[in-house]
């Protein structure tokens, strides 16, 4: 349900993408929702445009519950199609890495899962951003990776190849990623809220305590 603040985005003074709005109750579709309408209102040029992005020279963080979305459940099944990437306890789960193309983007440069997709491509916007889009997107991208990590080895530990040194570890990590993840077992956007992600996101290190204290009273200011 939305806040009684309605979250929006809007081009500020100096032209960058700023927020309004933010409230405790605010959840990550409504900020989904927000730069859709902005879109709407500010259509990018991408269909032009030589850069394309989805054409893979970035890294593309997978979403938790966008890999629940897209797999209809069944995250083993996608497993396989995404960019893993573990070392010394670190594990990353990319949808993109490197130089290779989206596999969701068909000949026409069009997105196969557009209302699946992970929070990275959602909340991409290739125009300046001010401060607080900045956090609101480095929490809520993190946190939905983090998530990710915990998803990824749900689907290692229930996997019979798995050798047994492996899943010692692969248990271990598990329990740490889930003890600080908000967003973790959940299948929609709504049942998250931005203000969780921020101060949960706050201990993964991409947004920063003092970032995350400001973040805090800019919703304590609304309801
Ligand atoms: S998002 Fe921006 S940079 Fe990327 S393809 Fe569209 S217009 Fe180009
Ligand atoms: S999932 Fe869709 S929006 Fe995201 S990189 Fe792939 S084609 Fe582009």
């Amino acid at each position: 349900m939305k806040g009684l603040v309605t979250l929006k985005l809007f081009l500020n003074q100096e032209n960058e993408v700023a927020v309004d709005g933010v409230s405790s109750k605010a959840t990550v579709q409504d900020f989904f929702d927000a730069i859709d309408d902005f879109f709407t209102a500010n259509p990018l040029p991408c269909e032009t445009c030589k850069q394309n992005c989805c054409g893979g020279r970035f890294k593309i963080n997978m979403d938790s519950v966008s890999a629940r979305k897209i797999s209809r459940g069944k995250v083993e099944r996608i497993i396989p199609k995404l960019f893993v990437d573990m070392g010394e306890n670190k594990l990353e789960v990319f949808l993109v890495a490197g130089n290779k193309k989206c596999r969701n983007l068909n000949g026409l440069g069009r997105c196969l899962v557009y209302k699946e997709r992970p929070a990275s491509c959602r909340t991409y916007i290739c125009i300046a951003k001010s401060s607080c889009y900045k956090i609101l997107e480095a929490a809520i991208v993190a946190e939905l990776h983090h998530a990710m990590r915990a998803e990824y080895l749900d689907v290692v530990l229930a996997d019979r190849a798995t050798p047994a040194a492996a899943i010692e570890p692969a248990g271990a990590l598990r329990q740490e990623i889930v003890s600080t993840s908000i967003a973790y077992n959940r299948n929609n956007y709504s049942e998250i809220l931005i203000k969780d992600c921020v101060k949960a996101d706050s201990a993964h290190s991409n947004v920063t305590p003092a970032e995350a204290a400001w973040f805090q009273e800019l919703i304590n200011k609304n309801v």
